[in-house]
């Protein structure tokens, strides 16, 4: 429900809690008040009257900074999955936690009261579970073609590279961060380490095998590059 109180524009959630909540969103300063389902409009009213100073100072704050990119896992946000964007929906609830795919929505369903830590958490430990489901299929794809075998795969969160190869292992690491990107640049990481079985280095050899197997990789380098 939206409504105004003392000239703050707010959403009100009616949930299944016992105590109430108030949040100001970051960037745009939106404030959100999770109350228990049987709280009186007049008992709302009269806490956020209480809070209004805190409120308006918080808000304040946020105008005066640059818009963060730093998520804060709550609704509303636009979150990025294999290359497509959804709109963050955060319920809190008493069961086990799990996150639900919708038409344009990621619905994560958490015990109340979890911190932005444990919700990014969360989100990651799901986004690995994806980009899981994912691999397997693009290693069998790719092995006959290129006529190697990858004997170890797994998915880390790594600061500087899309992906690793250890040759002597055959085992190739893809970055997690790789489930906000579309599957066709996934696709080319997966073809890139697994080109390393054939070639070390980046040199003319290994490109020569990049144009072969995907024609379009330099494309989907500089999307990846771009857009991350
Ligand atoms: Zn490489």
């Amino acid at each position: 429900m939206e409504t105004e109180i003392g000239g703050i524009p707010l959403t009100i959630e009616k949930k299944k809690i016992k105590n109430i909540y108030l949040k100001v969103l970051s960037p745009n300063g939106k404030v959100v008040i999770s109350a228990p389902k049987r709280m009186s409009l007049k008992a709302i009213e009269e806490f956020v009257i209480s809070k209004q100073d805190w409120i308006l100072d918080k808000r304040k704050r946020y105008e005066n900074q640059p818009i963060q990119e730093a998520l804060q896992y709550e609704t509303g946000e636009k979150i990025m999955f294999f290359g497509r964007e959804y709109s963050l929906e955060v319920q809190e609830y008493g069961g086990c936690k799990k996150i639900a795919l919708a038409e344009d929505k990621i619905q994560m369903y958490i015990k109340e009261g979890c911190t932005r830590e444990q919700r990014k958490q969360y989100l990651n430990e799901w986004y690995r579970k994806q980009l899981k489901l994912r691999i397997p299929e693009l290693i069998e794809k790719w092995e006959p073609v290129m006529k190697v075998q990858v004997k170890e795969w797994n998915v880390k969160n790594m600061k500087t590279r899309w992906g690793t190869c250890n040759i002597a292992a055959h085992r190739i690491w893809l970055n997690l961060q790789l489930a906000k990107s579309k599957p066709e640049c996934l696709e080319y990481v997966v073809v890139h380490e697994m080109t390393h079985l054939l070639e070390r280095n980046h040199n003319e050899r290994f490109y020569g095998y990049m144009d072969l197997f995907l024609p379009e990789w330099r494309k989907l380098r500089k999307e990846l590059n771009e857009k991350n």
